[in-house]
């Protein structure tokens, strides 16, 4: 099968270098999942519960309830069917770490925020990426491009470059200078969220590109590689994955 990359979306470069094998299950042989992951609707709902409150900070300056939050991360939550749950973290577990998170959220001091969810389409070289900037922020010393993550554990320095080149990308849509920061909502045990600077060099913006054209070449070429990690307890292609299962393998 002949596959040819005219774009590319951040988050199906991110999901292919998370595990390439799922990538191709999903996106190439249009297998169906067994479930997905709770993490998946975990995120999606905080961030759609965090996209309505910086939409509103923005027209009226005020935060909403959190029991309005909750609502629409319960919303997003129970929209996706068969989840598949870690076994530290039972739905009541994540329920109740999404309302911590979120009263958290809500209780930060409040920003001027420019722009929620901002589509931004960026020329790499003959083809295109899709981005979207989470929140665009201004304070006395100019503009703040945010990223919203969730995630188990504390940023490593290896996170920080990660989200330091999905930045530099974004930073390319944008015509004026702006400081780069991240917002991360973390489920642990005392769930908690830490605003951290990126600083993003040149370097980033340079490497994001030939990383872009590396995968978008990986695509083309249709060789399918696993990369187990704890994605793994809770991927809904585990079943696939076995490698007994070669013959679903190839293309
Ligand atoms: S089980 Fe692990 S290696 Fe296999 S597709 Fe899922 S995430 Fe990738």
């Amino acid at each position: 099968m002949k596959i040819t990359v005219k774009s590319l979306s951040y988050s199906t470069y991110s999901s292919f270098i998370n595990c390439p094998q799922q990538f191709f299950y999903s996106k190439i042989l249009k297998k169906r999942p067994v479930g997905v992951s709770a993490n998946l609707p975990f995120g999606s709902g905080v961030h759609a519960a965090a996209e309505y409150m910086y939409r509103r900070q923005q027209a009226f300056q005020e935060p909403p309830e959190v029991d309005v939050l909750m609502r629409i991360f319960q919303s997003v939550f129970d929209h996706s069917t068969d989840v598949i749950y870690g076994e530290k973290q039972p739905k009541e577990q994540l329920f109740s770490t999404a309302r911590q998170l979120l009263t958290l959220l809500v209780n930060e001091p409040p920003v001027r925020v420019i722009a929620v969810e901002h589509e931004i389409l960026v020329p790499v070289d003959g083809f295109y990426v899709i981005g979207r900037i989470d929140l665009l922020t201004e304070d006395q010393n100019g503009l703040i491009l945010w990223d919203i993550k969730t995630g188990a554990k504390k940023y490593s320095d290896e996170d920080l470059k990660r989200v330091a080149q999905q930045l530099a990308l974004y930073g390319l849509g944008i015509s004026k200078p702006v400081r780069y920061a991240v917002k991360t909502l973390l489920k642990l045990k005392e769930p908690r969220i830490e605003n951290l600077q990126v600083p993003v060099t040149q370097a980033d913006h340079q490497e994001i590109i030939e990383q872009l054209l590396m995968v978008k070449d990986a695509m083309e070429c249709g060789k399918p590689y696993r990369i187990r990690s704890y994605r793994c307890e809770t991927c809904g292609f585990k079943h696939l994955c076995d490698p007994n299962n070669q013959k679903e393998n190839t293309l």
